[in-house]
């Protein structure tokens, strides 16, 4: 008779987990929280972490940078493995017909009262690791050495991590050796998306404020448009990438939000323009934002306007894969989903957090994409070339299949964990 493999070994407990785990999401769907409010959900964390076979007697670390939980086990000499999943949700009105649908409202940092959902799918983050917690737990026997299992707020608010980092996570945790986290992505539900490298763009936010002369609209002369400038400007950083990037390199600049004024007959006295920069190399992020401010200034100059005001805001790091670590997770994740269920994860200018986390460590990491939608339907939408018309992440009718979406997240996290725990 051949001896299970540690990741059958602790995966044989996932038949009898499912039930839990399928409860659990379903009641994490329903109750999303906005950015930094996360309390029900990080309490949920360490009442569900509490009521696991051994669960009393483990370290648990709570109110890390705001709601952030650090569950500890220690299960013997060998390397400490962090997992990560991000507990947020957005504020977004949940229109998917699932009957265990969002109906939450919640009031935002502005005191303004708006609807609450998981349109990120973060809630099967959480769930998917609850559920490799206890199946690890369960399976003690089949490894060793210790997972660091870390739920983190704020991901979709930028700062999350950063919060945990500048609230002591490294003093406060056991220093890890490797770091892994994943996201549930488009993509077929039962495959993951795996790729080494740059994968996930450098994220920088900007505001300009552009200061006019206010007057009257029908003299146009004695006043100094703030609303024609903005319009000039937001035109003129649209040439950064193709005049001012390497084109062999990649760079977005979206101005997101622009605003100005209050009526048709007033030419208002300011203009402010929000946007963001995002690439795979933080030179040309730089090349960027210099190029900005020098438009940004330089506008102003054409108009003798005074000078306007440039800030940088929510810098997120390019997410870079560490290539031996992702080879090793990759291996792990073929021998448990099969190499046709590996796929290769497509950069797609998303931007992510989680790298705050490893870095302050300054040890490795790999974060890897799990798909959430119908085989056949991803599928249908392939041979289409409609892919791009699903609706996914952020959107109010993003809803991940329930399998084996959460089955796939559940067996690639501990499968990818014991990698290192069980080589
Ligand atoms: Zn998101
Ligand atoms: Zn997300």
């Amino acid at each position: 008779m051949t001896q299970p493999t540690p990741a059958a070994a602790v995966l044989a407990g996932l038949d009898r987990a499912r039930p839990w785990l399928e409860d659990l999401y379903r009641d994490l769907h329903a109750h999303p929280e906005l950015s930094t409010a996360e309390h029900r959900t990080a309490q949920r964390v360490v009442d569900e972490v509490r009521a696991l076979p051994g669960g009393e007697g483990l370290e648990v670390v709570t109110g890390i940078g705001g709601t952030g939980v650090g569950v500890v086990v220690r299960n013997g000499d060998g390397p400490t493995v962090l997992l990560r999943a991000d507990m947020d949700g957005l504020p977004v009105q949940e229109d998917t017909g699932l009957d265990y649908a969002s109906t939450v409202f919640a009031e935002n940092r502005q005191g303004e009262c708006v609807p609450v959902m998981h349109a990120c799918g973060h809630d099967t983050h959480v769930a998917t690791l609850l559920a490799a917690l206890r199946l690890l737990l369960e399976g003690c026997g089949a490894w060793s050495g210790t997972v660091l299992a870390v739920f983190q707020p704020a991901e979709e608010q930028y700062n999350g991590a950063e919060a945990m980092v500048e609230d002591g996570l490294v003093d406060r945790l056991p220093r890890p050796d490797v770091a892994l986290s994943q996201h549930v992505l488009p993509g077929p539900s039962g495959s993951v998306q795996v790729a080494a490298g740059p994968i996930m763009a450098s994220c920088d936010d900007f505001r300009i404020t552009l200061h006019g002369r206010g007057g009257h609209a029908s003299a146009p002369h004695q006043a100094i448009d703030p609303v024609v400038m903005a319009a000039s400007l937001v035109m003129r950083l649209q040439t950064i990438v193709s005049r001012r990037v390497d084109p062999t390199r990649t760079a977005v600049v979206t101005v997101g939000r622009i605003s100005a004024g209050t009526k048709t007959n007033i030419i208002p006295s300011v203009a402010e323009i929000e946007g963001t920069v995002r690439t795979y190399d933080a030179g040309v992020a730089a090349t960027c934002l210099a190029a900005i401010e020098q438009a940004a200034r330089a506008e102003a100059a054409a108009w003798g306007a005074p000078e306007p005001q440039l800030e940088t805001f929510d810098h997120l790091p390019v997410t870079d894969n560490d290539p031996a670590v992702t080879e090793r997770a990759r291996a792990a994740l073929v021998a448990e989903l099969g190499e046709d269920r590996v796929l290769p994860f497509e950069p797609e200018g998303g931007s992510e957090d989680f790298s705050v986390l490893p870095d302050a460590w300054g040890i490795p990491y790999t974060y890897w994409g799990f798909g959430a939608f119908d085989p056949e339907e991803w599928a249908r939408a392939e041979r289409e070339g409609t892919t791009g018309e699903l609706p996914s992440n952020h959107s109010a009718h993003f809803a991940p299949v329930l399998q084996p979406t959460l089955d796939t997240g559940v067996r690639a996290m501990v499968a990818a964990a014991l990698a290192w725990l069980a080589p």
